[in-house]
């Protein structure tokens, strides 16, 4: 055969190999269509598992009558214009060939019409060609019906599998995606039979009430935790549902995870998922999960594979531990405060994983205090810094020598707009600054540790250069020794450049420049002469410190309250800013005219 170029046609049906290999995938392509036109109902109906007809009807934003056929065409995409696009993608899709591959392999059927004109269009396309075209009177929206999928392509049709595995399939994947937009109400029918209904209240328990029913989600504890930033990833939303050990399944499948609102498959990710439940849930036993992260678009790269159903991130086992982190804490708090049930214990092997051991923290409050008196141990190491890789965990001191007791014993409420925690007391209520009042415990610590002459734990890091101007180098050479002292190493590089290769252990992340920058600011402006050591003290418990907006765990809130309790000065930062607001119960009494 002479060498010959490939029709268009052609290349689409060879391509529907990577983009429609099932009914649930030509679903899945329509779905997202209709779900980045704007969608807030979308009817699936199926007959024969798909093989024999695929409607998706949506009210959508429909597509423009000039633009109908286009929208059949190779690579043809209203979502993106360049490459560059994705790194800001907001829709489900972008690479323009699902219409076009779909239509291909079926016979396709579009009514449409755009909500700014009056008049719809109707097309129809026969394997790959457009057979009618014309102007059609319809609401706005779009329904478009793939009949007999893969009838020209035989190889394909050979290998779908039984209809009731398609139905599943589809079925599973409707679900899903109701999950993701849980504002959207979905419905499908199968064979004139209603097979699933979501209402579309913007709810995510209310799909798992219908994916799971009432019973089974009873059985469920919510997920909800917000990762802060950190240096290696800008912020992470975890949120959804997850299942008490007494629901379990026999196999992965129930573990739904989506980024952004596109349902991926990870193994790695199903395994953190996984791992959450150890010494949880008997071997050969799985939790049903839905789990959503939400972080930036430009953290994942949803562009590896065509179903897109693979994504990578740019820092996988930032997102790895985030999500096990926010599965194990619900699970562990569901046991109740202080319960061991499940909390890790020391031997647990993790795997290699950061999965933050918490176990001081759980224990704590639940120490009476008589017991914790006696309890006292004898090592005096002044502070334990948290998991190095949880700048949310609260340093917690188990080694340390109880000092006197300079606030009552509180209890946490809980927490006001990720900065605040409530607190009661005997004598009333406490609105504590978060951050205000670890920066204080941080800081007597840290002051401590230099009074009883400890040095300060290191971690070493991977070689950074600091470059200044000349100015500043001659600045920074007087207080190389101040910094030596908090935990930092630093050698001169080049002429107004260091190196660093070591950073206090007690600083989240392995980034020191942003701390040495602004502690060499502040004092290049410094008017007064405070001490410098006292300076770099203030300012890397400052960054040590958990931020405002950060959300925490009843039992780090309760942990940082213990700690405040203790304080020399409890009620004021080192820079003498208030920690925390204390009103009486007559004052609220008062207030509240009683
Ligand atoms: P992609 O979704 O990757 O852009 P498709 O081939 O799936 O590629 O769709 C091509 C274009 O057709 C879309 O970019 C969109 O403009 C339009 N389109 C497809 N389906 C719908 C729909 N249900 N409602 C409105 N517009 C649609
Ligand atoms: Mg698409």
């Amino acid at each position: 055969m002479p060498i010959q170029i490939l029709s268009d046609n052609t290349v689409a049906q060879i391509a529907a190999g990577e983009v429609v290999e099932r009914p649930a995938s030509v679903v899945k392509e329509l779905i997202e269509n209709a779900l980045d036109a704007g969608a807030k109902n979308i009817h699936v109906t199926i007959e024969e598992g798909g093989r024999k007809l695929i409607r998706i009807s949506d009210d959508g934003s429909g597509i423009l009558s000039a633009e109908v056929a286009l929208a059949f065409t190779q690579h043809a995409t209203s979502k993106i214009q360049s490459v560059d696009d994705l790194l800001t993608l907001h829709t489900l899709g972008f690479r323009g060939e699902a219409l076009s591959t779909i239509a291909a392999v079926s016979r396709t059927n579009v009514t449409t019409r755009h909500r700014k004109e009056d008049l719809g269009t109707q097309m129809r396309i026969e394997g790959g060609d457009i057979a009618q075209h014309q102007p059609a009177g319809a609401p706005a929206g779009t329904v478009i019906s793939i009949e007999n999928l893969f009838y020209n392509t035989p190889a394909r049709l050979k290998f779908l599998k039984k209809v009731a595995t398609e139905k599943r399939h589809i079925t599973t994947l409707i679900t899903r995606y109701a999950m993701a937009y849980p504002d959207v109400r979905f419905t499908l029918e199968h064979d004139g039979r209603e097979a699933f209904r979501s209402n579309g209240t913007g709810a995510l328990g209310d799909v798992l009430v219908k994916a799971v029913g009432l019973e089974n989600f009873r059985q469920m504890l919510e997920v909800e935790r917000d990762e802060p930033p950190r240096e290696n990833l800008p912020g992470l939303r975890v949120f959804g549902y997850v299942s008490l050990p007494d629901f379990s399944r026999s196999d992965r499948t129930n573990i739904a995870l989506f980024v952004n609102g596109r349902w991926i498959q990870d193994s790695s990710l199903t395994y953190a998922v996984v791992q959450a439940y150890h010494m949880i849930l008997t071997d050969g036993r799985y939790p049903v999960a839905t789990l959503m992260l939400e972080l930036s678009p430009q953290e994942v790269d949803v562009n590896v594979h065509p179903t897109k159903a693979e994504v990578r991130f740019q820092n996988p086992n930032a997102v790895f531990s985030a999500l096990q982190r926010a599965v194990r804490e619900v699970l562990v708090k569901s046991a109740g405060p202080g319960s061991a049930r499940y909390a890790p214990t020391k031997d647990v092997d993790w795997g290699g994983m950061s999965f933050p051991q918490r176990s001081s923290t759980q224990t704590e409050f639940t120490v009476p205090e008589q017991v914790e008196q006696r309890a006292r141990p004898s090592n005096t190491e002044s502070f334990n810094t948290a998991d190095d890789d949880d700048p949310t965990a609260i340093p917690v001191g188990p080694g340390m020598p109880l000092k006197p007791r300079t606030l009552p014993m509180l209890r946490v409420v809980g927490q006001v707009g990720a900065m605040y925690i409530i607190a009661e007391g005997p004598a009333g209520m406490y609105l504590i600054d978060q951050h205000a009042a670890h920066d204080r415990i941080i800081y007597e610590k840290l002051k401590e540790a230099f009074d009883g002459d400890e040095t300060l734990p290191q971690r070493e890091i991977k070689m950074c250069t600091l470059e200044l101007t000349s100015k500043e180098a001659r600045q920074f050479d007087q207080l190389i020794t101040s910094f030596a002292q908090v935990g930092f190493t630093l050698e001169r590089f080049g002429p107004n450049t260091y190196a660093v290769r070591a950073m206090p252990e007690l600083l989240p992340g392995n980034n020191p420049l942003p701390v040495l920058k602004a502690i060499l600011m502040d004092l290049l402006n410094q008017k007064n002469d405070q001490n410098t050591l006292e300076r770099i003290i203030q300012h890397v418990s400052s960054h040590a410190a958990v931020k405002a907006g950060q959300v925490l765990a009843q039992d780090e809130m309760q942990s940082l309250i213990r700690q405040l309790e203790r304080c020399e000065e409890p009620r004021s930062d080192p820079r003498g800013k208030p920690t925390l607001l204390h009103m009486s119960g007559d004052q609220i009494a008062r207030e509240l005219g009683h």
